[in-house]
């Protein structure tokens, strides 16, 4: 068969060769996940109630079927039915649950699982065939247990693979973490949703938004997947694999072509300072941030310590990650961001249903001035945390100066308990409001009264903005981060934290691009937070130019009225400052 190239989204750059390996969400493998001996009667409720709910809801199946299509086609849901009440299966459950002191999802699926073994055994054609409909229940009631998002086949796999699926949660993908996968392809995904921004700080090559890649990839064939081009290649020739081998190996000696810079100041030519920081999304990462010299966090986003697992994280817990990345990246700051739920980040522990927080709703900000237990505890941790390094703090998708005001009345409340408690934070920790929602833009100079910074998060400011998701690769072709309006928006902020003397940061996907970093420092950014791979390009890109040419870059681009001018006069302007930024392997 021929080689076949796809064309899809560029997520995370660099190259993977290797197999493919398609999940398939219909199979689903549970997690161990010890428990407590006091929860034993909790967790055999849960697997109790979950059979009642999947009883109903095949029950209900069962009726809207034979209404429409007779008695007969409804009868296999009766035999659904059946195994749903063998007190064999029920006792077997409960009391492994008991003795082995594993969750009730982890127990069922391993016994449904010798279950659906024996019926395969069976020599009569039509019980073989049933095993299938196990399967079926089994899904079901797995869902009743458990959000699907955690359920993972991946544990059973031993190779190095090319993992392909039609969809990639941030949570799949946080579950990734040291398992074998050597890039990411999708059906769908934008260049900013969740699940590149998780690859690229992976450093996992990825490319999103293909579309039907599902539907032409077989398991086990062959692939490249070009991160930085967007293509995947399906079964590639001899000749094409050369190419990919040399490229591979052209992009492996260059992975140290800055580290020259790695100590010196992000300074331009002319001696504008600017502070280079990293984003942090798994604790994990913070060895390679180390070796991109000296560098804080400019967004630790905290969602991802909320995924892939049942319950909340306690205080203790949290303080306990808060102060280990705080004392690990000493003396640098770590911007600590409070948890922004809602869009692609869902949090299964939260009891609360997907649809409840899209990306336009109750998310984020909102989701914790609503439920201020879980926004307190976190407070509580941040503050506590703030006594054993230097630790800012800031809310996400602020849409103006009362959620900012409300925000901080909670923190003042937890900042007077650990005061009676004679507990220990830093009096004087800053606060800032991510700019990521138009109206903050818009009102950046009241908002600047109410805070000691800003961070613009323009993955979300853009797509809010322009009406274009970030995570749809069908309009992807219309996410423009050079649109007018952005830089408008961007601008907007800037000068409201120049006018208030407060620092403003920009953490989104846009600081850790060349072209766009150029820009943002003619519009006078103080901070650029990205992922860690690309600190030392941009602080190459700094230390190449100079800021008044920069300036004069950002003020012509604010004059252009589309965002392809804007991007080509900024391409352009690149490649005449700084061409040695460009000639990068990935
Ligand atoms: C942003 O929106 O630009 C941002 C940095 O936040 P996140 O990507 O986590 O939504
Ligand atoms: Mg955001």
């Amino acid at each position: 068969m021929n080689e076949i190239v796809l064309k899809g989204i560029p997520a995370a750059p660099g190259i993977a060769m290797g197999p493919a390996y398609i999940v398939n969400k219909q199979e689903m493998v549970v997690p161990a996940r010890a428990i407590m001996e006091k929860e034993v009667p909790i967790e055999i409720a849960r697997f109790e109630e979950a059979l009642i709910k999947t009883r109903e809801q095949i029950a209900g199946i069962r009726k809207k079927i034979s209404e429409q299509m007779g008695g007969q086609d409804a009868q296999i849901f009766d035999a659904h039915l059946l195994v749903l009440e063998d007190r064999m299966l029920i006792e077997e459950v409960s009391k492994r649950i008991q003795r082995e002191k594993q969750s009730a999802e982890y127990i069922f699926s391993n016994v449904f699982k010798r279950y659906a073994e024996a019926f395969k055994n069976i020599q009569d054609d039509y019980l073989k065939e049933r095993t299938a409909d196990l399967k079926d229940i089994a899904r079901r009631v797995l869902r009743n247990l458990i959000d699907e998002d955690r359920l993972s086949e991946i544990d059973q796999f031993k190779e190095e693979f090319i993992l392909i699926a039609h969809d990639l949660s941030p949570s799949d993908t946080a579950s990734m973490v040291g398992r074998n996968v050597l890039g990411f392809v999708t059906d769908i995904g934008g260049r900013t949703s969740h699940t590149a921004i998780m690859a690229k700080s992976l450093g996992i090559p990825a490319v999103v938004g293909l579309k039907d890649a599902t539907m032409r990839i077989s398991n086990q064939d062959e692939m490249i997947v070009d991160g930085r081009m967007g293509l995947v290649i399906i079964r590639p020739e001899e000749k094409t694999r050369e190419i990919y081998r040399k490229e591979k190996g052209r992009i492996f000696a260059s992975r140290g072509r800055f580290a020259d810079i790695k100590d010196l100041p992000a300074e331009t030519l002319d001696k504008r300072t600017i502070t280079l920081a990293t984003n942090l999304e798994l604790p994990g990462e913070i060895p390679l941030i180390k070796r991109q010299g000296p560098v804080g966090i400019g967004l630790f986003r905290t969602e991802y310590f909320y995924m892939n697992r049942v319950d909340l994280p306690s205080e203790e817990e949290q303080l306990e990650t808060y102060q280990r990345v705080v004392r690990s990246m000493a003396p640098h700051p770590v911007t600590i961001r409070t948890l922004d739920l809602g869009g692609d980040k869902f949090i299964s522990s939260l009891q609360v249903p997907r649809d409840m927080v899209p990306f336009l709703g109750w998310r984020a900000i909102k989701f914790c001035l609503a439920r201020p237990d879980i926004f307190k505890t976190q407070i509580r941790a941040i503050l506590k945390a703030s006594a054993h390094g230097k630790i800012k703090m800031m809310y996400p998708m602020i849409s103006g100066v009362s959620e900012m005001r409300q925000a901080n009345a909670i923190l003042e409340e937890v900042k007077m308990q650990l005061r009676e408690e004679k507990i220990a934070f830093d009096e004087n920790i800053q606060v800032g409001a991510m700019i990521e929602v138009p109206s903050a833009a818009v009102t950046a100079d009241s908002l600047a009264q109410e805070s000691d910074f800003f961070s613009i998060g323009t993955n979300d400011l853009i797509q809010y903005a322009l009406a274009v998701g970030r995570v749809n690769e069908q309009t992807a072709s219309f996410y423009e981060p050079f649109h007018p309006s952005i830089l408008r928006l961007i601008k907007m902020a800037v000068d409201a934290g120049y006018q208030a003397h407060i620092p403003v940061s920009l953490c989104g996907e846009m600081a850790s691009e060349p072209v766009s970093a150029l820009l943002l420092l003619g519009m006078g950014i103080d901070e650029l937070s990205m992922t860690p791979l690309n600190v030392l390009q941009i602080k190459k890109l700094i230390r190449s130019v100079r800021f008044t040419d920069a300036q004069k870059l950002a003020q012509e681009a604010l004059s252009l009225s589309t965002g392809q001018d804007v991007e080509e006069l900024c391409k352009a302007k690149l490649q005449e400052l700084a061409p040695a930024v460009l000639k990068s392997g990935d």
